[in-house]
């Protein structure tokens, strides 16, 4: 472009009060036991990685396999003061673990061990033993008082099915303090909205097929999270020829058998959307459908059964396109 052009723009853009829109700046590391990716519009590049740190100081507070982290803290001694991360993410963790009628149970985590989920040396506990071990699980036996949480003898915490929802929150609030008006964090298939698009539109998230290799279809979001657990995530095909996965049924001890293959929440709140997207997985189709036109939390979901057919609530009708692949699937719009 000739000397004179630039200048003229440059005048142009003073004229008109622009300013030249934020570059976007991307980041791939691999956190939490997976793959994240920021995009940043902004011309700070340092707040990606001022981004990271933090994902990374919150997985050294809230593992559960990190020596030393507070979660495994009161799993290895019954007690342990917590950080104020720690404390609000347990705080609100039960208060979901209640409302979902224990749907959600953040002391699951021996029996989520018994099966192998966390080391991947899978295999198919007795009956005797799931019975044993379901007898420390009761998350209204975690007690959090003034930030000091314990647990009884025997019980242990796990919070896989929120942390990464609430990651996404400290971030976006982050990013959203130092300015930033547009971003998309992707934690793991997990995804919060900063915002639109920087032109204004929504941001467009591909929602994955729980079966086939090509998506479900397209969500449009802004300022939002779409969390989606899937039975597809984490799973083994055990010597009796059955599929178990990693999301158990609190009930039974045994992986979750609702019907439902995936479950997509999509809310303001990253965390919400995390502890329910576990929780609806785990009630089936008619009690999340219940659950949804009751709930105290503002929330839409996707809800696939293992028939194939695809259900969701009547908030996304504009916000949800089916894949090309997927338009002969049974959809049904869930109403109030
Ligand atoms: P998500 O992918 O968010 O659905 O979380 C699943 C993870 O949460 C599993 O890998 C387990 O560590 C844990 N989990 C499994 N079942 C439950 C349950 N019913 N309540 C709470 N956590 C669970
Ligand atoms: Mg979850």
């Amino acid at each position: 472009m000739k000397k004179w052009m630039i200048i003229f723009l440059a005048f142009c853009l003073i004229l008109c009060g622009c300013s030249v829109p934020a570059e976007a700046q991307t980041r791939t590391i691999f956190a939490m036991d997976t793959v994240m990716d920021l995009t940043v519009y902004t011309d700070n590049e340092e707040l990606l990685s001022e981004a990271f740190s933090k994902i990374n100081e919150l997985e050294k507070k809230l593992s559960v396999t990190v020596n030393g982290s507070e979660i495994h803290t009161v799993n290895t001694t019954g007690s342990c003061v917590l950080s104020d991360d720690a404390s609000d993410l347990l705080t609100a963790a039960l208060e979901l673990c209640a409302s979902t009628g224990g749907a959600l149970d953040i002391s699951i985590y021996p029996v989520v061990s018994a099966w192998g989920f966390t080391t991947g040396e899978y295999r198919i506990p007795d009956k005797a033993e799931l019975e044993t071990l379901l007898e420390n699980v009761d998350y209204s036996a975690i007690v959090l008082e003034e930030g000091v949480v314990s647990v009884p003898e025997g019980m242990q915490i796990d919070l896989g099915s929120v942390a990464k929802g609430f990651t996404g929150d400290v971030i976006s609030t982050f990013l959203k303090e130092n300015g930033v008006t547009s971003a998309l964090l992707n934690l793991g298939g997990n995804v919060q909205a900063v915002g639109s698009k920087p032109d204004g539109t929504p941001w467009r998230v591909a929602v994955q097929h729980p079966i086939d290799e090509d998506y479900l279809g397209v969500l449009s979001i802004s300022d939002e999270a779409a969390i989606t657990s899937g039975g597809y995530e984490r799973y083994f095909i055990g010597e009796d020829g059955n599929t178990y996965w990693h999301i158990i049924d609190p009930a039974t001890g045994v992986p979750v058998d609702s019907g439902l293959i995936s479950v997509t929440i999509v809310g303001e709140s990253g965390l919400v959307c995390d502890g329910l997207s576990t929780a609806l997985f785990v009630m089936g189709l008619e009690k999340a459908a219940q659950y949804w036109r009751s709930a105290a939390e503002e929330f839409e979901a996707i809800l696939v059964t293992d028939e194939g057919n695809i259900y969701i609530t009547e908030g996304l009708r504009e916000k949800f396109t089916l894949s090309e692949s997927s338009e002969d699937a049974v959809l049904t719009v869930i109403t109030r």
